[in-house]
């Protein structure tokens, strides 16, 4: 297959993913979904007329006769108070409901009470401090849209009006397979010829960050039988396969052929940038798998573009291509002589209540402490200079929260 651009590439996703089927769930675990359907209230907020301070309740009217009002009864939050008599006052609380009678509340601060029980108002305008039955939620009111992401404020509106469960798109589940046989895990020391297996930890890590359920973590050495047979048993369990190693033209990089074999369809092997050439994506049936590389900066900048984008699409987040970048003024000069668009490490800061973004070196997409010490992606094309003070584009590591914070301007 010919070398495709990473947008070519990432259009090629976006053309043909399609979100996963609305599920109903219930609120509270919903913080961070998107909504599939427009959602309405079943009630209204307030229910009836409540105290917006702690104070006392009168019928504004008896203000043309006096200042001065016994105080006929209590009205704590959560009672249900009888009918004010005309020419006297109720105590009231904030919350509290506003007996049939009255009609405004004069704050405390504003009351003076005697020792016969009397109190004495500052005189104010009709209706003042009353929240009124139904003028933040009416019943039946459009709450939210589909498509909208379900923030922790938005579950207050939505619980307000009375909703329980809501449906959305559910968080596509992972599963990580990596290969290589040179591989051990995480605590043994490696001896002549073996790496420490650093990428099952930071893959699940990666999806552990974008609120993503990893179903298994599996390991397929160098045999494309175990490819075969790991991919059966992933594509089973999850919406989306993600592989690491075993994806590039050597003698022992089986993936792409584990999928064909495996009936999948491949939409793109070989992406023109750096690190990350071999990237693949493919489907079996329904699940979506994106082969990365094993160095693990290649496969760090293979989630970033691709992989934590598909996953969002999958949960119904639309032109999430369109919003995953930002410019930032570059501190110092950066050159790529290369043939490939790179992805640098970065560090992107605010200074003077400016972007900026500062190049972390790296010796090579195997550079583990570089990556380590990085926030963002910085992008440059083939044979490009960027100076310092000029703009470039940087793809940062936390995305989601600037996708948050544009979808709010
Ligand atoms: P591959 O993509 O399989 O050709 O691997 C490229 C390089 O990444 C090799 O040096 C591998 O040893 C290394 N590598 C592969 N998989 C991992 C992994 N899971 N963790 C750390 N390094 C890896
Ligand atoms: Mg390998």
């Amino acid at each position: 297959m010919a070398l495709i651009t990473f947008r070519e590439a990432r259009r090629l996703i976006s053309e043909t993913v399609e979100s996963l089927q609305p599920e109903s769930i219930s609120l509270s675990k919903s913080a961070g979904l998107i909504l599939a359907e427009n959602v309405h209230s079943d009630a209204n907020y307030p229910v009836n007329d409540i105290s917006a301070m702690d104070g006392y309740a009168i019928n504004a009217g008896d203000f043309e006769k006096n200042v001065s009002f016994p105080v006929a009864f209590e009205i704590p939050a959560g009672s249900n108070p009888g009918e004010l008599e005309d020419g006297k006052a109720a105590r009231i609380f904030t919350g509290a409901v506003i007996p049939n009678g009255a009609d405004t509340v004069v704050e405390q601060e504003d009351a003076e009470v005697s020792e016969d029980g009397m109190v004495t108002l500052q005189r104010v305008s009709k209706g003042l401090n009353v929240r009124h039955r139904g003028e933040v939620i009416r019943d039946g009111q459009l709450l939210a849209k589909k498509g909208e992401i379900i923030t922790p404020a938005l579950i207050a509106a939505l619980a307000t009006g009375g909703n329980t469960t809501v449906k959305v798109f559910p968080r596509p589940s992972v599963s990580i397979l990596v290969t290589g046989s040179e591989l051990v895990q995480v605590g043994t020391k490696p001896e002549r010829g073996q790496t420490v297996d650093s990428n099952g930890l930071m893959l699940s890590a990666l999806a552990e960050q974008d609120g993503l359920p990893v179903t298994s973590l599996d390991r397929a050495g160098d045999s494309l039988e175990k490819h075969k047979s790991a991919l059966s048993i992933a594509c089973e369990s999850a919406d989306l396969v993600v592989t690491s190693g075993g994806v590039s033209v050597g003698d022992y990089d089986f993936v792409a052929r584990a999928i064909t074999e495996s009936g999948g369809e491949i939409l793109f092997h070989r992406v023109l940038l750096k690190p990350g050439k071999p990237i693949l994506a493919a489907r079996i049936g329904d699940t979506w798998i994106i082969g990365l590389p094993g160095n693990p900066i290649s496969a760090l900048v293979g989630w970033r573009l691709f992989v934590s984008p598909l996953a969002e699409m999958l949960m119904g987040c639309e032109g999430v291509f369109n919003r995953d970048s930002v410019l930032a003024e570059l501190t110092d000069t950066v050159t790529n002589k290369g043939k490939r668009p790179v992805f640098l490490q970065g560090n992107l800061f605010l200074r003077d209540n400016r972007l900026k973004v500062a190049d972390v070196s790296w010796k090579g997409s195997h550079d583990v402490v570089a990556s380590g010490k990085a926030n963002t992606l910085l992008f440059l094309e083939s044979k490009a200079e960027v100076k310092a003070g000029e703009s470039v584009l940087c793809y940062p590591n936390k995305w989601k929260e600037l996708d948050y914070l544009m979808k709010n301007d």
